[in-house]
């Protein structure tokens, strides 16, 4: 029988050739989207199934609620793929004028919590006025792992900045960042693990996404370390 951890080896290593293979040059945006969304559903689905059986095992069920966005003040790394997705979407879904506008309010952000990495308490830019993400259908899959246990955790996390004491279920973690790491695999050279702001900032500068279609490397200094 195969073990926790080889199973996960081989998650990682399908979502890895995949991603390669839709990285292959010429690169084409379009084989980028797929493989990134499909990562996407893959960490939604496996996700669903790791807290189906948390509930059947009585360890509770998630406090994460539309609308709740207590987490959405802790930085988030993700993957250049993703990155470059979100960029694409959001520019075929703003307007010139909203996007204008994102781009100051990421660079706001980023100049904030430069100096703060961890002490920042600064809302994500993409979270929206009524507390949903706005960029929800493209997510990163660190953000569609990320699950509570314990709502008032949360808003303890929240006013004392303590993210250690959030009740989350390991798995989903360990799951997403596998999933992650098989993406970060397709762009070798580029960082593994880039911030979620600095890079999506960086992609939708003018001309990035068509030097990063041409094998460039255009995440260097969104590094997480
Ligand atoms: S991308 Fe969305 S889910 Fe992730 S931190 Fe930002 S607002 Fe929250």
């Amino acid at each position: 029988m195969m073990t926790r951890e080889q199973w996960l080896v081989n998650l990682e290593s399908a979502v890895a050739t995949n991603a390669t293979a839709a990285l292959a040059k010429p690169r084409k945006i379009a084989k980028i989207l797929s493989v990134v969304q499909a990562a996407g559903s893959q960490a939604d689905h496996l996700q669903s199934q790791l807290l189906d059986r948390a509930e059947q095992a009585g360890s509770g069920v998630p406090a994460c609620r539309a609308g709740c966005a207590y987490c959405c003040v802790i930085r988030v790394a993700t993957t250049p793929v993703e990155a470059i997705r979100i960029a694409d979407w959001l520019t075929r879904n703003r307007t010139e004028d909203e996007l204008a506008t994102l781009r100051r309010e990421l660079e706001d952000y980023n100049r904030a919590v430069e100096a703060e990495y961890f002490a920042t308490r600064r809302p994500c830019p993409f979270l929206r006025a009524d507390s949903y993400c706005g960029i929800y259908e493209v997510r990163p899959v660190s953000c569609r792992s990320y699950f509570s246990f314990d709502l008032s955790a949360c808003v303890d996390h929240f006013q004392n900045n303590l993210p250690s004491r959030i009740p989350k279920l390991d798995d989903t973690l360990v799951f997403g960042r596998t999933i992650s790491a098989g993406l970060a695999r397709a762009t070798p050279g580029e960082p593994r693990f880039v911030d979620l702001h600095r890079s999506v900032l960086r992609a939708l500068e003018p001309g990035a996404r068509e030097r990063f279609l041409g094998g460039e490397v255009i995440f260097a200094d969104c590094a997480v370390t």
